[in-house]
């Protein structure tokens, strides 16, 4: 486990790209944390790391927004799902297990089809500008990133 402090959005974006180019494909990453904690700003950067070009928005209506890059992006905002067969119904294994790297926002709530191996990251407005990030998780992409980002 990684606990790690940012002092402003720049540093979380700091982060955010060492992350993503620390990825090899295949990644499920859980975020989680309050509106307005820093998702979708951590997704961004860490789409830099991938080598994406294009401007990333929230696919909050749509739930899932694909990206080219190094590797193929997946971003999930799963904060309107209402019910998990949503999930289902949107093929999400098919993104899963596609080799590419699939960012959830709200992981949270779709916590009964989250795969054991996973890494997690959750972020928490500790003020104004400060952040304290903990990245957890389970399996060899996770023990990859830690060894990377250590
Ligand atoms: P979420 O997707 O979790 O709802 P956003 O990334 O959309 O959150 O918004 C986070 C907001 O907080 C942005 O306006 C960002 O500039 C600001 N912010 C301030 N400090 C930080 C920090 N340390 N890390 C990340 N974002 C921060
Ligand atoms: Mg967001």
């Amino acid at each position: 486990m990684l606990k790690i402090k940012t002092n402003s959005a720049e540093e979380t974006e700091k982060l955010g790209r060492l992350i993503g180019e620390s990825l090899i494909g295949g990644e499920i990453i859980a975020m989680t944390g309050d509106l307005g904690a820093g998702k979708t700003t951590m997704t961004k950067s860490l789409a830099k790391g991938l080598d994406i070009d294009e401007h990333i928005t929230s696919p909050t209506f749509t739930i899932v927004n694909e990206y080219d890059g190094r590797l193929k992006l997946f971003h999930f905002d799963v904060y309107r799902i209402e019910d998990i067969e949503e999930m289902y119904d949107l093929g999400y294994e098919e993104y899963f297990y596609s080799g590419g790297v699939c960012i959830i926002e709200w992981a949270n709530l779709i916590k009964e089809i989250l795969p054991e191996d996973i890494i997690n990251i959750e972020i928490s407005t500790l003020d104004e500008g400060k952040r304290e990030i903990v990245i957890s998780g389970k399996g060899e992409k996770f023990d990859h990133l830690v060894k990377e980002l250590s």
